[in-house]
């Protein structure tokens, strides 16, 4: 089976700097192939217009870069969108891209939150936006379903709210994907997003998943890939991608 990363960002990122063929370098060093190229968009501060043409300009970066490195890598097209379902007529706009694959993720979290109390409501609120973002049925994966265990160093989550996060990914034919940043996130606190407890309960409703390492830097393109992927395997998880919006079992 060939080897996958399928969040990676570049310099198409606010929030990294990183050329793409730096990128593939490094990647076909590490005998990756599915390389999932997962730069963010942020509605809420980024003009719709802005986001569309860096996109055009980066997916005919990615088409360049494929033909240059044929048979060595595939990068593929990926968004990650914060909080999309508060902007369906801009996700809608993203049609035109010609995407393999949207992500949904949930950054906004209380940050500020010390107490116990004040991190209890701040994780309440927190899946509740997780859950309406699943409801709303409008991308492929849902990223680090527990991202909020990064910055609150435990959990808090109900099980029932997870069960039916999961439950409804899998009504809509959604998956989630395996973020093997967690450890270096938490302090080795958790080896994945979401935690072993949500990936076992996941596995026990859905099978198939994508795995990623939330890249920003080059040298956390393989970062815990390795023993994530045996750990999803014994889970008895599925390594999936994603080409022209439609999955593509390994
Ligand atoms: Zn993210
Ligand atoms: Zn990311």
């Amino acid at each position: 089976m060939k080897n996958t990363n399928m969040h990676i960002h570049s310099k198409y990122s606010w929030d990294c700097k990183t050329e793409l063929e730096d990128i593939v370098k490094e990647l076909i060093d590490s005998n990756i192939y599915y390389a999932g190229i997962c730069d963010h968009i942020e509605f809420n501060c980024e003009a719709s217009i802005y986001v569309l043409t860096k996109f055009k300009i980066r997916n005919l970066e990615i088409d360049e870069l494929n033909e240059k490195y044929k048979g060595k890598i595939k990068l593929l097209k990926g968004v990650e969108i914060s909080s999309p379902h508060l902007y369906p007529n801009k996700v809608e706009s993203l049609k035109e891209l010609d995407l393999d694959y949207i992500m949904g993720s949930i950054h906004k979290i209380d940050r500020k939150a010390k107490t116990e109390e004040e991190k209890r409501k701040g994780s309440i609120e927190y899946y509740k936006e997780v859950l309406k973002m699943v409801e709303a049925n409008q991308v492929d994966v849902f990223g680090h379903i527990d991202y909020i265990n990064r910055y609150y160093k435990q959990d808090y989550s109900d099980k029932e709210i997870i069960k039916e996060i999961f439950e409804m990914i899998k009504e809509n034919n959604k998956i989630i994907e395996l973020n093997t940043s967690a450890s270096r996130r938490t302090d080795d606190l958790y080896i994945s997003f979401p935690n072993l407890e949500k990936l076992a309960m996941y596995s026990g409703i859905k099978k198939e998943i994508t795995i990623g390492t939330d890249a920003h830097k080059l040298e956390e393109l393989n970062y815990m890939l390795d023993e994530n992927s045996f750990i999803a395997k014994q889970l008895g998880l599925e390594p999936v991608i994603y080409e022209k919006r439609k999955m593509i079992k390994l």
